[in-house]
């Protein structure tokens, strides 16, 4: 019998999002089986949380999170056996910042398919979107000659059991703020699609920015809103009443205000955006929007792995808790998302994933993000021997 005890001063992953205080938790051939709380600790055991393993709900995998604009230049004319060797880099990656499960969202190549995941790394993959020809999304997406075209390769989409991508917007210009970002496909093409994608049992996940796309993608009944910059109150108020997730991948904008290499007004602009977007999510607690945390990672200066900790980062200081951001990144992930019950909850029974942060939840967001410890069903995950 294998049988390992934990102390941490705070531990998270309570279905009621509880923080259990000076507890001690057993775990036993991977397995948590008991869970104390206030319990005399040991001296040394000061500063730490145990919090569940994460769900990142947006990522690309097959893109790295440089900063090199010459390498993300030349990543896209990657070999296949090239891009798998560098998913298996970002796998790992993740796995080190104790995030075991990922919604990957658009691989054009859907090199994904081709690669063997460590049996402990939960997928959700998307494969290759769809977007139009002369349109945002060539990196990411299959483009379609006409809008028409959607719904009939929705109908043959072979890439996807669960979730496919389309990608209804563009991105938002750094050069402008002012201008909305203009929408892809029409409101009845859209609805055809998404219907076709739902009689096959597929959820529609779509990447919109800007009041008009997003509009159109919620009356369209799709099932998440990708990034959602500048939608408005009241499309965050019509996401509320049909519980569409929103998935509002900030940290990819923020890092933008630090990283980019572009000018000063693009910088100022990124900070525009990334303000309003925190006033949504904001707005979007009030009216009661399922958000889940994605971090974009594979975009400019998004790593895989650090970026989702991030965007908890930005999550408790838009005012959410924390114990409240970490549930954004897994046990509401797994319930939202569909198909990870087993994640996001530490209670006895339950697989033995969790972090070790060396931290407290009260002063989290001025700390470093990287995980002092990562276990893995009841394993210390280490990247050189995995
Ligand atoms: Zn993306």
């Amino acid at each position: 019998m294998n049988t390992h005890s934990f102390q941490a001063n705070q531990i998270l992953g309570d279905p009621s999002l509880k923080i259990r205080r000076d507890g001690i938790i057993t775990i036993e051939n991977g397995y948590i089986v008991e869970i104390l709380e206030n319990v005399q600790l040991n001296q040394n055991i000061k500063n730490f949380i145990i919090c569940p393993c994460l769900i990142d709900a947006h990522t690309h995998l097959f893109l790295s999170g440089t900063t090199d604009m010459s390498f993300r230049k030349c990543q896209q004319e990657l070999t296949k056996s090239e891009i798998q060797k560098q998913i298996k880099t970002h796998i790992q990656a993740a796995m080190s910042y104790g995030v075991l499960s990922v919604r990957d969202m658009g691989d054009i190549n859907n090199s994904l398919a081709e690669v063997s995941c460590p049996e402990s790394f939960r997928l959700l993959n998307t494969g290759p979107g769809y977007c139009l020809e002369d349109q945002y999304g060539q990196l990411i997406a299959i483009p379609l000659a006409h809008m028409e075209d959607l719904p009939f390769a929705i109908s043959k989409n072979t890439f996807s059991s669960r979730w496919i991508k389309i990608v209804q917007s563009g991105i938002n210009s750094l050069t402008d703020f002012e201008t909305p970002c203009a929408y892809q496909f029409s409101e009845s093409i859209l609805t055809d699609a998404v219907k076709i994608a739902h009689q096959r049992g597929l959820r529609v996940a779509t990447h919109a920015n800007g009041e008009k796309a997003v509009a159109i993608s919620i009356k369209s009944n799709c099932d998440s809103i990708e990034h959602g910059y500048k939608m408005g109150r009241e499309n965050l108020k019509r996401m509320a009443e049909g519980q569409i997730l929103w998935i509002p991948t900030i940290v990819a904008m923020k890092n933008l205000v630090q990283f980019w290499p572009g000018t000063l007004q693009e910088r100022d602009n990124a900070k525009r955006y990334v303000d309003d977007q925190m006033e949504q999510i904001f707005w979007a607690r009030e009216y009661g929007v399922p958000i889940l945390a994605g971090s974009d990672a594979g975009s400019f200066a998004v790593n895989h792995g650090k970026g989702l900790w991030e965007e908890i980062q930005i999550f408790v200081e838009t005012g959410m808790s924390f114990e409240e951001a970490i549930s954004c990144a897994s046990s509401k992930s797994a319930l939202l998302l569909g198909g990870w019950e087993e994640f996001g909850l530490l209670t006895p029974g339950k697989q033995a994933n969790f972090v070790i942060l060396e931290s407290s939840v009260e002063d989290f967001p001025k700390k470093q993000i990287q995980p002092k410890e990562v276990w893995i069903n009841g394993k210390q995950f280490n990247p050189l021997s995995n």
